[in-house]
């Protein structure tokens, strides 16, 4: 069994602990910061033995360095085209590969869009998708194209099981629900979900993990077949029809001057 714990680091950013319950070996996703995860770390009692980098991004990376020079035997994971962009990474992979601590074994998916190296862990029905995916929204296009995008969202973690539990890189839940319904004002998921999210966060809560299921029915990016979000694009963009593509494309530009 895989045990999960959340830490909030930075801002509004999460690092997760991912505790391997039969050996006590763990490994960090996207350690921001060395500290709050070396308390956590000493805190469960257990043995830091990977760190596991969505993508090359400082405020998902920052922590490596001292982590490395306080536990020597880590071995840090990334994508192969991130050689050189992640401090001290020793594991460069590439399809096919797998990730491994403890006796977890996971695997990954890679998918470019907010980076061209950024790739999405998985381990049975959970999964960590940095900033590619957020819960209602996704990351924003640095070194992709939005067509990478749709197929990173919609055909890789789309392509997985509906109860995968998605863990995702930062606490944005509030401002993406409120984004969608600008788009997709009749879907009342989205409005019950805003109003389940205001409550805990102003109780201190966090709104990670997501399910895939949830994000079908609220994420516009993942909703882009809706004939609502396709009308309020059409409204934005009028003379032609759009395909999905070129309606992710729009929301995405949408979102950024939102
Ligand atoms: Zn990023």
């Amino acid at each position: 069994m895989m045990k999960i714990v959340t830490i909030p680091c930075l801002q509004d950013n999460f690092a997760y602990l991912l505790i391997c319950e039969k050996t006590q070996h763990a490994a960090i996703v996207d350690p921001s910061e060395a500290i709050p995860v070396q308390k956590a770390v000493q805190q469960h009692g257990v043995r830091l033995t990977a760190i596991l980098n969505t993508h090359h991004h400082w405020d998902h990376v920052n922590g490596n360095q001292v982590l490395k020079a306080n536990f020597p035997e880590l071995k840090i994971f990334g994508h192969e085209s991130d050689r050189g962009r992640i401090p001290e990474q020793t594991e460069f992979l590439k399809n096919g590969d797998s990730v491994r601590f403890g006796e977890q074994s996971g695997t990954f998916l890679h998918n470019p869009g907010h980076t061209s190296g950024a790739v999405t862990y998985v381990f049975g029905k959970t999964a960590f998708t940095g900033d590619t995916l957020f819960a209602a929204g996704c990351g924003r296009l640095f070194e992709g194209t939005p067509a990478q995008m749709y197929d990173s969202l919609n055909l890789q973690i789309g392509g997985l099981p509906d109860e995968t539990e998605l863990y995702f890189g930062h606490e944005y839940t509030e401002a993406n629900l409120r984004f969608a319904l600008s788009v997709e004002s009749g879907n009342a998921e989205i409005q019950n979900k805003l109003t389940a999210v205001t409550e805990l966060r102003s109780s201190g809560k966090f709104s990670t993990p997501t399910t895939l299921a949830e994000e079908r029915r609220t994420n516009p990016f993942m909703r882009c077949s809706s004939a609502e979000i396709h009308a309020s694009v059409k409204s934005k963009e009028p003379g032609h029809n759009l395909s999905e593509k070129e309606i992710f494309r729009t929301l995405r530009e949408l979102k950024n001057k939102f």
